[in-house]
């Protein structure tokens, strides 16, 4: 049965490995698409505009906005984040898995929108380890690690608005995980209301038939 892709949202703290995990993702199953953000951040070393972002300026994302542009933004550390709505629309259009890779607010904003949407939510397995991956990166100072530690504990406050979490240990164990639970979330009655609704109508067809 020909079914609609499912809008993924996969959030978690920043330094949980989503990029990684969402990479490795891609790489093994092909129906996964990633969306590419909007951000008005300046980019890291190594990042691309139109690969990890499409670097903007607050201009044009503003502009952006008003346009109806985005399903979503948010407003992350000082600076914008937003995904951009023409590729969500045809991948799903496509049938395939869109992943938005976003944090708490424009996941909560998704969910309220798109009710039909999947939420995960990717944890480290500890404090301590989140801690360690967030230095052991080497990109980021001091203070903007302190600023992500602690925007950590106001989003650990969301967790419960998200469908599953899922813990990365291991990557590979991880991906496994976050590949069932999407293959389990295309089987919940929410995701299939086009196949519920034919066999409501053909039942009703013998129904009648029946009585008469
Ligand atoms: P980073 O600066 O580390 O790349 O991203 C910071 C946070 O912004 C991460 O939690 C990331 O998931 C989130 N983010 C990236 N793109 C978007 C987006 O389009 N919308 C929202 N709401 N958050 C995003």
């Amino acid at each position: 049965m020909e079914q609609k892709g499912i809008l993924i949202v996969l959030s978690g703290f920043s330094g949980a490995g989503k990029g990684t995990v969402v990479k490795k993702l891609i790489q093994k199953y092909d129906d996964y698409a990633l969306s590419i953000s909007m951000t008005t951040r300046e980019p890291r070393k190594g990042e691309r505009d139109g690969v990890e972002y499409f670097f903007s300026t607050r201009e044009k994302f503003e502009e952006t906005i008003v346009q109806n542009g985005l399903i979503e933004y948010a407003l992350y550390c000082g600076n914008y984040y937003g995904t951009p709505r023409a590729y969500v629309e045809e991948q799903l259009a496509a049938g395939k898995n869109v992943i938005l890779e976003i944090e708490i607010q424009g996941a909560l904003k998704i969910k309220e929108k798109f009710p039909e949407s999947l939420l995960i939510f990717v944890t480290p397995p500890s404090v301590q380890e989140l801690k360690r991956r967030l230095e052991g990166r080497g990109t980021e100072e001091p203070e903007v690690i302190a600023r992500r530690l602690a925007r950590a504990a106001e989003e650990s406050e969301g967790v419960n608005a998200y469908d599953y979490i899922v813990v990365n240990d291991d990557l590979e164990a991880c991906v496994e995980e976050i590949h069932r639970v999407v293959d389990a979330a295309r089987r919940a009655p929410v995701r299939r209301q086009e196949f519920i609704k034919e066999i409501r109508e053909e039942l009703k067809g013998f129904a009648k038939g029946a009585n008469s």
